[in-house]
C-alpha cells in the first residue's frame, strides 16, 4: 500500500527495537565496532551507499539524524537531503559547495538580509562575483550571465517583498548554459511547493521555522539531486556543518504535525488577508488576490500559501505605522516565524538600503506578519484596533 505523505508524517520513524512511537536520541561522537574489520566494512558500504546511514564517527550523523534525513528526503523528492545546524548553514553550504574564486553568482534581489551579506560582501573578499537580478524580469537575470556563472541563486517568494518568479523559465536558462540552481524554500515548505522535483538542484528550508513549528529550536536542511550530490557532500564533510541530535529529534517531533499546523496558518492567513484586503491604506503582499503577476507565479508552481505576509501601508506618518505595530496584543515582535504564534516586524529595508530594485515611496512602509494558529477572530480583532492607528 503506498501511503498519502500524511499519513507518513504520523507513522514514521517508529522504533520496535525499543518499543516506542518515537525514535532515539541517540548521542555519539565515538562509534565502536566489533573489530577492525567491522570498521573497515562499514566504511566500505558508505563508500557503496553514502546516503544509507553507514556511520564510523559521530560527525557524520547518527541514526537520530539519519532518520531526519530520510522523512525529509521523502518530503522534497530529492536524492538525498543534508543536515545543518542552522537554516543559513544551508544557504552557505549550497553556495560553498559549487563556487570557486573567479566564479560569479547571481542572486534574486529581494534575499534573505544574510545571505545579500555573504554574497555581496564576504565572498567578494574571495574573488567570487555576485550580480543581483530583477526577480520580475527575466531579462536581467539572462543579460547578467557570464561564462564564469556557476550559480543562480533564487528565493521564492522574495524577503519582506514577497515576489514570485517564474521559476520554470530560470530552470531552463540554468541548463542551457550549464549553471547550477539553489532556491530558499523556507516559505513554502516542499509541503507546498517541491523544488527538487520542478529541476532545481540544491533546496533550502530553515528547519527553524515550520518543521520545528514551535520557536525552540534551530536546523537547516539542504535536498539536492543526483546531478550535485558529490560536490554538497564533499562541502558538507570539509565543513563540519552537523545537526546534533536533540535538535533532530525536536524537528522529527515537529514533523508529525507539519500538514495540520500548514493547512491552518494558510486558513487562518487567508481570513486575516480577507480582513486586509478591505482597508484602504493596506496593500497586501500575499497571493490573495486574482489579478497579478505575484499570484500567477504562486497558483503555477505552489499548492498552498504558508502564514507569512507582508502589508504595504501608504502613510506619510512613519510614526503612525509603527504604533500601529506596537498596539497589537495578540502578535509578538521578534526575528524568525513558524512557530504556533503570532509574530509582526516593521521592516524599514530603505534605511537597509542596498536592493538594487526595490520601488518603494516614501510614505510606503513595510510590515510583516506572521499568522499563528490562534483564533484567527481574536488576530482579526487585534488589527481592527491595531489599525485605526495608523495616519
Ligand atoms: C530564517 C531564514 C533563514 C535562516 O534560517 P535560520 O534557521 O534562522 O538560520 C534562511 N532563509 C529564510 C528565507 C529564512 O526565513
Amino acid at each position: 500500500m503506498d501511503k498519502s505523505f500524511k499519513t507518513f508524517l504520523k507513522h514514521t520513524a517508529k522504533d520496535f527495537h525499543n518499543q516506542s512511537v518515537n525514535p532515539p536520541v541517540v548521542r555519539a561522537s565515538t562509534i565502536i565496532f566489533k573489530s577492525i574489520q567491522d570498521i573497515r566494512k562499514t566504511q566500505n558500504k558508505y563508500k557503496k551507499d553514502p546516503t544509507g546511514g553507514h556511520f564510523d564517527y559521530g560527525r557524520q550523523g547518527t541514526s537520530t539524524t539519519h532518520v531526519l534525513e530520510k522523512i525529509l528526503n521523502k518530503l522534497e523528492e530529492s536524492y538525498h537531503v543534508f543536515l545543518t545546524p542552522t537554516g543559513f548553514g544551508s544557504v552557505f553550504l549550497a553556495i560553498f559547495s559549487v563556487t570557486r574564486p573567479g566564479d560569479e553568482i547571481l542572486v534574486s534581489d529581494p534575499v534573505y538580509k544574510p545571505t545579500r551579506l555573504l554574497t555581496e560582501d564576504y565572498l567578494k573578499e574571495y574573488n567570487i562575483k555576485t550580480v543581483f537580478y530583477n526577480p520580475h524580469d527575466i531579462n536581467s537575470l539572462k543579460k547578467n550571465i557570464t561564462k564564469n556563472t556557476k550559480l543562480i541563486f533564487v528565493e521564492n517568494p522574495g524577503s519582506n517583498t514577497f515576489e514570485f518568479q517564474d521559476l520554470s523559465k530560470i530552470i531552463s536558462i540554468a541548463r542551457k548554459r550549464k549553471i547550477f540552481t539553489a532556491i530558499d524554500n523556507t516559505w513554502a515548505t516542499p509541503y507546498f511547493f517541491k523544488p527538487v522535483k520542478l529541476g532545481f538542484d540544491m533546496s533550502i528550508v530553515s528547519a527553524t521555522k515550520y518543521y520545528s513549528g514551535h520557536s525552540d529550536v534551530m536546523g537547516g536542511s539542504l535536498a539536492v539531486n543526483k546531478k550535485i550530490f558529490k560536490h554538497v557532500e564533499k562541502a558538507h564533510k570539509i565543513t563540519g556543518l552537523r545537526l546534533g541530535p536533540d535538535d533532530a529529534y525536536l524537528i522529527t517531533r515537529g514533523l508529525r504535525t507539519l500538514d495540520v499546523r500548514l493547512d491552518r496558518h494558510q486558513e487562518n492567513a487567508r481570513k486575516v488577508a480577507s480582513f486586509l484586503s478591505k482597508n484602504k491604506k493596506v496593500k497586501l503582499l500575499y497571493p490573495y488576490k486574482k489579478d497579478s503577476f505575484n499570484f500567477r507565479m504562486w497558483k503555477k508552481y505552489y499548492k498552498g500559501a504558508s502564514g507569512l505576509m507582508g502589508l504595504k501601508i501608504k502613510s506619510k506618518n512613519k510614526q503612525s505605522v509603527i504604533k500601529f505595530v506596537n498596539s497589537l496584543k495578540l502578535f509578538g515582535y521578534g526575528y524568525s516565524w513558524g512557530g504556533f504564534e503570532s509574530l509582526a516586524l516593521h521592516q524599514d529595508i530603505r534605511e537597509q538600503g542596498n536592493r538594487k530594485f526595490l520601488k518603494l515611496e516614501k510614505n510606503e512602509h513595510l510590515v510583516r506578519l506572521h499568522i499563528g494558529l490562534e483564533d484567527p477572530k481574536d488576530l482579526i480583532e487585534d488589527l481592527k484596533r491595531s489599525l485605526k492607528f495608523i495616519r
